[in-house]
């Protein structure tokens, strides 16, 4: 516990360094809310052996400024039980007003990804790095990273799912500690503690630079090949 506690430390130390770097001079105040030293206690043990628990047991979660602008965490929603899982980078404005995850425009891009896969949304399970919506639609701060990554991290463990499709840049250097570009990791599985990762495209990326679609799928295929789905 003792020694946890000082890896999230470290780890916290790190990402203020690193967004000092990106110019960022100051955090907002989070107030003293209560419940919030109990869930820091927890950061690093987090625990609960099924999905329900979990989002329980984050479902007020203050652990950063988030907490004060989004309308409800966004956990994850799927079969619990599924072979693949999909992580993108965070809920949007559609996401935060309905409470799961790629509901919106990119949404609905990922749900024709997954039916051009020939499964449905029901038999995947489909999470962010981040549960709750960054002001604007921003991109997320290092820091939010790895205040949230456990969660991420508990919800892999708990799913054991085959294979983890990473969407874009985010969730890719999240899962896999990178700083390469997401155009230089898609396209080949990576290994994440014994499960096969497929970095690819962004489904917001795409409504943005449909020509890429094409990579896109040659990346669904290698994953539909590992699950046995006939291409
Ligand atoms: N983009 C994401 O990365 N996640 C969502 O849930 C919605 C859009």
């Amino acid at each position: 516990m003792r020694s946890n506690s000082n890896d999230f430390i470290r780890q916290i130390k790190q990402s203020l360094e690193i967004e000092k770097s990106f110019g960022v001079a100051e955090l907002p105040a989070l107030p003293a809310l209560p419940g919030t030293q109990y869930l820091i206690g927890k950061l690093s043990t987090v625990s609960p052996d099924n999905l329900a628990r979990l989002e329980e047991e984050f479902k007020a979660c203050a652990m950063c400024a988030l907490s004060q602008t989004r309308t409800q965490v966004v956990f994850g929603s799927g079969n619990p039980a599924a072979e693949l899982l999909f992580v993108g980078e965070a809920p949007g404005f559609d996401e935060d007003r309905q409470g799961k995850p790629f509901v919106g425009a990119a949404g609905q891009l990922l749900t024709k990804i997954i039916e051009a896969m020939k499964l449905r949304r029901e038999d995947v399970y489909i999470a962010n790095c981040l549960k709750c919506r960054p002001p604007n639609n921003r991109s997320p701060l290092p820091s939010e990273i790895v205040t949230c990554k456990p969660i991420l991290t508990r919800q892999i463990e708990i799913i054991r799912p085959k294979i983890i499709c990473a969407l874009g840049k985010f969730a890719a250097q999240t899962l896999l500690e990178t700083q390469e570009p997401i155009s230089r990791l898609r396209g080949r599985f990576f290994d994440w503690n014994g499960i096969k990762l497929m970095p690819t495209f962004h489904p917001a990326y795409l409504l943005r630079n449909p020509g890429d679609k094409r990579l896109v799928w040659e990346d669904m295929k290698l994953i539909m090949k590992e699950l046995c789905l006939s291409t």
